[in-house]
C-alpha cells in the first residue's frame, strides 16, 4: 500500500540552483533523485520505482531475444583491462585503484573484459556458441562534465549485454535481433527516439548505432534526413567524419576561396544572407530551425540554437556578450580549445576576411555547457559584432532557413536537420576486438581455432527516465509515458484524515489496485491546493480526486495528466474500474 503519508517524496518549491537541465529541476522538486557529490546520485522511492519500471521492460525484451542474465563485478583486476589495451588507452575516465596488496584495480566502466574473459575459459567448441548474456550492473566512469542530474553521472547502472558468435554472420544476426530488441524498449518506455548511425569510438569493431531521444539538454546532434531521418541519420560524429576536411588557413594569411562540395551550400548561405561567400565558414550541416517530420511522434518546439564563438580571420577568438540578445554568454577561447570542442579536423573551414562566426547549442548557458554542442555556420562582419548582436538583424533567424549539409545540402533530396538528442542507447559489432586479445577462442568444425566474433549492447536506464522528463514535462512538472511513471493512478482525498472524502479515497485505491493498477493514495492532511500542485509535480498519468462536492453524488474526478485533460463530470464510483480501464 502506497500512502504519501508514509512515502519518501521530499517535494521542493525551488530547482537546486545549479540544474539547467529541466529533468535535473524537475526530478529533484518532484522528490525522485537528490544529490550526494558531483555525478553522485541517489534514487529515492518513487523514482526508484521509475528506474526499475525501465529495467523491467528491458529485462523482458532482452530475455524475449534469449539473452541470459549474469553478474559480474565491477572491482576487476587492471590485468585484464591491460591486456585488452584500454587501461593505457582510456584516460581519465576510467577509476583506478590498489587493493591492500598493492594490487592494480580498476572500477569497470563497462564489462568487454570481463564477459570475455570468462568466456575464454568456457567456450571450447564452435558447439558451444552461439549464445548472448546481459546484466544491470553498476558502471564507474570518471566523467569530465558530469551534468544534468542523472542524465551524466560517474556512477550509473547501465544494462549491458554481449553476444558471441562462431562468425560474422551469426554477429550480424544477434546484432539485427538486439535492434529490434532496442526498438521495441524504447518504444515501449514512451520515448521519442531514432537509431542513427554511430562511431565505434573506445570500443573499437566494425560497426555502431546509437539510439538518441531529441531533447533540449541533449549534448549529442543528430543529423537527419527525411522522414524519421529514412534517408540519412548519423551522429554528428560520424556525418562530420562523411565531410570534406578543409584547411584553415594559417594565420594572418589571406583566405582562400571555398572550393569543397560544400561549395554550393556555402554560397546559398552567403547570398542569404547578403554577405561575401568568403566570409563564410565551412563547417557542416546545419539548419536552425523547428525541423518538422524528421522525429518520430510530434516535433519539440525547437529553440534556437545559438550561442556564439567569433573567429577573426588571424583566428583570434573574440569575447562577446550576448546575455541581452540571447541570454548567454561565451567566453573566450583558444583557436585549440574551439577546435578541441568541436571535433575532428575539418569542422573548421577557411576564413574569410569577414569574421566567421560559430553558432552553438544550448544558447542559455555559457559555454561550459557547450561542449561538444552542434555547430552552426553563420557570417559576420568585422568588429560589428562583439556586443549586442542582434539575432534576425545579424544572421540568427537569418540562417534558420538555410539548409547547409555534409557535402552537398540533401540526401535522397531530403534536406539536412539537426537535433539535440540524448543518448539512451548504442549497440556495437566488436568482432573479434576483445577475443583476439584475451584469448577468446573456439575449435570450429575443422578443429581449427578461431577466435569468437562478438557485439556489444547498452542501454542507461536512468537516461531512459531523464529523457522521458525532458520530452514529457510542462509548467506545473512531469507528465510520465504510462510505461515508466512511478505510479499509473494518484488518487488525491481532499480533506482531513477521517473524513468520508478520505475514507471514500481508501475505498478508491483499493478497487484500482485490485484491478491491476500501480496506486498512490495522497491521504495527507494538506490543503487541496498543495496535493494537487504535488501530483500535477509527480505527474502520474492518470489522477483521481475523491472531493466533498462531487463525492455527494455518487463521482469523483479525473484527469488526464498529459495535456491535463479534466474529464468532463467525473467519473462514476460505481464501477470505477472498469471506467478507468476504458480510459487507460
Ligand atoms: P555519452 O556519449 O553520452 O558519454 P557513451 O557513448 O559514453 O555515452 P556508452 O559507453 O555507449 O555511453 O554506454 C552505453 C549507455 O550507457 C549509453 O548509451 C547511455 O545510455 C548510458 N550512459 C553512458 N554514460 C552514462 C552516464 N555518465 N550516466 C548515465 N548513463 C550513461
Ligand atoms: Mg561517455
Ligand atoms: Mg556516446
Ligand atoms: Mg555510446
Amino acid at each position: 500500500m502506497t500512502r504519501l503519508s508514509q512515502l519518501l517524496l521530499p517535494t521542493e518549491r525551488q530547482p537546486p540552483a545549479d540544474a539547467e537541465a529541466v529533468s535535473h529541476q524537475l526530478m529533484v522538486r518532484a522528490g525522485l533523485v537528490r544529490q550526494m557529490g558531483a555525478g553522485l546520485w541517489s534514487w529515492l522511492p518513487a523514482g526508484w520505482r521509475v528506474h526499475q519500471k525501465v529495467v523491467a521492460i528491458v529485462r523482458e525484451e532482452m530475455e524475449r531475444i534469449g539473452a541470459q542474465e549474469v553478474l559480474m563485478p565491477v572491482l576487476q583486476p587492471a590485468e585484464l583491462w591491460k591486456r585488452t589495451g584500454r587501461y593505457d588507452a582510456i584516460q581519465g575516465e576510467l577509476f583506478r585503484l590498489k587493493d591492500r596488496k598493492d594490487a592494480d584495480m580498476v572500477l569497470a566502466m563497462t564489462h568487454e573484459e570481463a564477459m570475455t574473459s570468462h568466456v575464454a575459459q568456457i567456450v571450447r567448441s564452435y558447439r558451444d556458441l552461439p549464445f548472448s548474456l546481459f546484466q544491470f550492473q553498476v558502471k564507474e566512469r570518471d566523467e569530465p562534465r558530469p551534468r544534468a542530474g542523472v542524465l551524466r553521472t560517474r556512477e550509473f547502472v547501465m544494462k549491458d549485454a554481449y553476444t558471441f558468435d562462431r562468425d560474422e554472420a551469426g554477429l550480424q544476426e544477434h546484432y539485427e535481433r538486439y535492434r529490434e530488441a532496442y526498438a521495441r524498449v524504447y518504444d515501449r518506455s514512451g520515448l521519442r527516439w531514432y537509431e542513427v548511425e554511430s562511431d565505434t569510438g573506445m570500443m573499437g569493431g566494425k560497426r555502431a548505432h546509437e539510439y538518441m531521444a531529441p531533447c533540449a539538454a541533449g549534448e549529442d546532434d543528430v543529423v537527419l534526413a527525411g522522414p524519421d531521418g529514412a534517408s540519412y541519420s548519423a551522429n554528428v560524429e560520424v556525418a562530420s567524419a562523411d565531410a570534406q576536411p578543409i584547411a584553415l588557413p594559417p594565420a594572418g594569411e589571406t583566405p582562400v576561396t571555398i572550393e569543397t562540395p560544400g561549395t554550393t551550400t556555402i554560397a546559398a548561405l552567403a547570398e542569404h544572407l547578403d554577405r561575401p561567400a568568403g566570409s563564410l565558414l565551412k563547417a557542416f550541416p546545419v539548419v536552425v530551425t523547428p525541423a518538422p517530420a524528421t522525429v518520430k511522434g510530434e516535433v519539440p518546439a525547437a529553440k534556437p540554437r545559438l550561442v556564439l564563438v567569433l573567429l577573426r580571420g588571424d583566428h583570434e577568438v573574440v569575447e562577446i556578450k550576448l546575455e541581452k540578445a540571447l541570454g548567454g554568454t561565451v567566453r573566450q577561447a583558444s583557436e585549440q580549445e574551439i577546435r578541441d570542442r568541436i571535433g575532428p579536423p575539418g569542422f573548421l573551414g577557411p576564413i574569410g576576411s569577414d569574421v566567421p562566426v560559430l553558432l552553438d547549442a544550448a544558447a542559455e548557458a555559457t559555454t561550459e555547457a557547450n561542449d561538444g554542442g552542434g555547430w552552426v555556420v553563420g557570417a559576420n562582419v568585422v568588429d560589428q559584432h562583439l556586443d549586442g548582436v542582434v539575432p534576425g538583424r545579424d544572421f540568427a533567424y537569418e540562417i534558420a532557413d538555410v539548409r547547409a549539409v555534409v557535402a552537398g545540402d540533401t540526401v535522397d533530396g531530403q534536406p539536412v536537420t539537426i537535433e539535440p538528442a540524448i543518448e539512451v542507447g548504442n549497440i556495437f559489432q566488436l568482432m573479434t576486438r576483445y577475443s583476439e586479445p584475451l584469448g577468446a577462442t573456439f575449435l570450429d568444425e575443422e578443429g581449427k581455432e578461431q577466435p569468437i566474433v562478438m557485439g556489444s549492447y547498452g542501454i542507461g536506464p536512468a537516461r531512459i527516465a531523464a529523457a522521458a522528463v525532458e520530452q514529457f514535462h510542462d509548467e506545473q512538472g512531469i507528465s510520465w509515458p504510462k510505461a515508466i511513471a512511478p505510479f499509473d493512478i494518484e488518487v488525491v482525498a481532499l480533506g482531513k484524515q477521517g473524513t468520508d472524502e478520505q475514507l471514500a479515497a481508501a475505498k478508491v485505491y483499493d478497487e484500482l489496485t485490485a484491478a491491476g493498477f500501480d496506486v498512490l493514495l495522497d491521504d495527507r492532511n494538506g490543503g487541496a491546493g498543495q496535493k494537487l500542485t504535488d501530483a500535477e509535480l509527480l505527474g502520474c498519468p492518470l489522477r483521481i480526486t475523491v472531493g466533498k462536492r462531487s463525492l455527494a453524488e455518487g463521482r469523483v474526478e479525473a484527469q488526464i495528466r498529459r495535456g491535463q485533460e479534466t474529464i468532463e463530470g467525473g467519473l462514476a464510483l460505481d464501477g470505477l474500474a472498469d471506467a478507468v480501464r476504458e480510459l487507460w
